[in-house]
């Protein structure tokens, strides 16, 4: 029997075109497709003609056990000797659990390779006109998970750097992110943006400064996915309020 694999494939942020031309190929050879929530799969049938498409779509707070199914799910695909790609959304390697998938397909011995794709961290600030670096702004971007409550160390951490801090996952800690930031000596104004559903159709941006932007994000229920951009750059963005960006232009000929 010709030996199966394993192809952890980035799917990008959501849009069909963000996908990589090497997504489409291994796509076009799958014989079976296993796909996440966050990954563009609209056109699925297209892309994976021969494929049967399995949506994996993993509910907030079942992670633990869907993971593991996930991972038994490919291994035995590939051991019955089938192309076997697992389509995620972003890159597989930015909190995806692809590492996890990685492993278990090399404790049983089964051929995987990994096709990186265009993260969300990066995307979807872009999308929404806020460049996570710029001149005279920012030399840095931190990308970390809100899922759980950021530590006090990693908020002080945040707030010293000075640079643009991403959080994914954060809308459930959004007022625990932003009140730590403030006790930690970020200014009240210091500009917040939450992109809701970026690069896709639905894409909704709400930009406020540090110490109204929970309370703007709950007005308006952002809800996720969405990432949270904090750091002058969001100043940049063509939503921003005249106000914000005014100040953007004063720091940036500083
Ligand atoms: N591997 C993915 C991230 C997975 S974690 C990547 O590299 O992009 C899931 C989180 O990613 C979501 O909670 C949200 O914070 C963010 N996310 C992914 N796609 C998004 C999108 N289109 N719009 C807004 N946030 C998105």
């Amino acid at each position: 029997m010709v030996p199966g694999s394993v192809t952890l494939v980035g799917g990008g942020p959501g849009a069909a075109d963000l996908l990589t031309v090497r997504a489409l190929r291994a796509l076009e050879t799958a014989d079976v497709v296993y796909f996440d929530r966050l990954a563009p799969s609209d056109d699925l049938a297209t892309w994976a003609p021969r494929a049967r498409l399995v949506d994996v779509g993993k509910r907030p707070g079942h992670h633990k056990v869907a993971q593991e199914e996930i991972n038994r799910l490919l291994v035995e695909s590939a051991l019955s000797g089938l192309r076997v790609v697992r389509l995620k959304g972003g890159d597989p390697f930015v909190f995806g659990r692809g590492s996890e998938e990685v492993e278990a397909c090399e404790a049983a011995g089964v051929p995987v390779s990994v096709v990186p794709g265009i993260t969300s961290a990066v995307s979807v600030p872009a999308a929404a006109g806020i460049p996570v670096t710029a001149r005279g702004l920012s030399k840095s971007f931190t990308v970390i998970s809100g899922h759980d409550p950021l530590s006090e160390e990693e908020l002080s951490g945040l707030a010293q750097l000075g640079g643009t801090a991403v959080v994914l996952m954060g809308i459930g800690t959004l007022g625990h992110t932003t009140a730590g930031l403030l006790r930690h000596g970020l200014t009240a104004d210091t500009p917040v943006g939450i992109i809701e559903r970026g690069c896709t159709p639905e894409q909704r941006v709400c930009i406020a400064s540090l110490d109204r932007i929970a309370m703007t994000a709950a007005v308006q229920g952002l809800s996720s996915p969405a990432v949270l951009v904090i750091g002058e750059v969001v100043r940049l963005a063509p939503d921003a309020p005249e106000l914000m960006r005014g100040m953007a232009t004063l720091v940036d000929h500083a």
